[in-house]
């Protein structure tokens, strides 16, 4: 789909839902795309792009960044705690805070540093094994610890699991959410990013649907 379809369903999504024009922001997830397919992308008007791994962004980017001022770059893959203080710089948004110690980390360079990336909190909303993110039952507790370390916290960010209905998950992130007091809601992707948005989705982190398959998968 190009850039203009994509936006028109969004637009569509949030009139269905009754929520105002231009309150989804759509992340364009550029990871382990050819920059050619990036470069078409920039060259329409996006801004706001999504990158999995530190590495790879920071290869990309800071030559974008300077051609094609006002990029906003949103980490949304999982960050080990020695790529961190690389991650800070890149990243304008962080959406996989997901544990202590990098809750710890991140509060310690902002400290140092006297700024940090705006932060979504990962959930586990699907208690799986295999995927990071804090369990819904202790995500309370954590918000409030992220929070008395001072960490700017916008909002929570979720994967629903592969084989189970999106819409349950993103209702219970919207719940916990609410009753946090946390505005941003990162959930949706290609496949589901107009279910996202009908449950109260902020950004959504769409790839394969603006730019085709990823050639290969990491
Ligand atoms: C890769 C990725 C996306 C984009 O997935 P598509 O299905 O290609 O839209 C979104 N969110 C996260 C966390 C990802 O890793």
């Amino acid at each position: 789909m190009s850039l203009a379809e994509i936006t028109a369903r969004i637009r569509d999504s949030e009139a269905e839902a009754g929520r105002a024009p231009g309150s989804v922001t759509l992340i364009a997830v550029s990871k382990v795309q050819p920059p050619e397919r990036v470069e078409a992308v920039l060259a329409e008007g996006q801004r706001v792009f999504g990158e999995n791994y530190v590495q790879e962004a920071g290869f990309k980017w800071p030559g974008w960044r300077q051609e094609y001022p006002g990029v906003q770059l949103h980490m949304i893959g999982p960050l080990q705690t020695n790529k961190v203080k690389v991650a800070v710089e890149l990243f304008d948004v962080i959406h996989t805070l997901d544990r202590p110690s990098l809750a710890e980390k991140l509060a310690r360079l902002a400290e140092t540093r006297g700024s940090s990336p705006d932060l979504f909190i990962q959930v586990n909303t699907g208690e799986e094994a295999q995927k990071a993110g804090i369990l819904p039952g202790q995500a309370d507790d954590f918000i409030a610890a992220c929070r008395m370390m001072g960490l700017p916290v916008v909002g929570l960010m979720c994967i629903p699991p592969e084989d189970e209905h999106p819409a349950p998950h993103f209702s219970m992130l919207a719940g916990i959410a609410e009753r946090n007091g946390l505005t941003g809601l990162s959930m949706g992707m290609s496949s589901d990013f107009q279910t996202a948005i009908a449950h109260g989705a902020t950004h959504v982190r769409v790839g394969s649907a603006l730019f085709g398959s990823r050639a290969y998968q990491k």
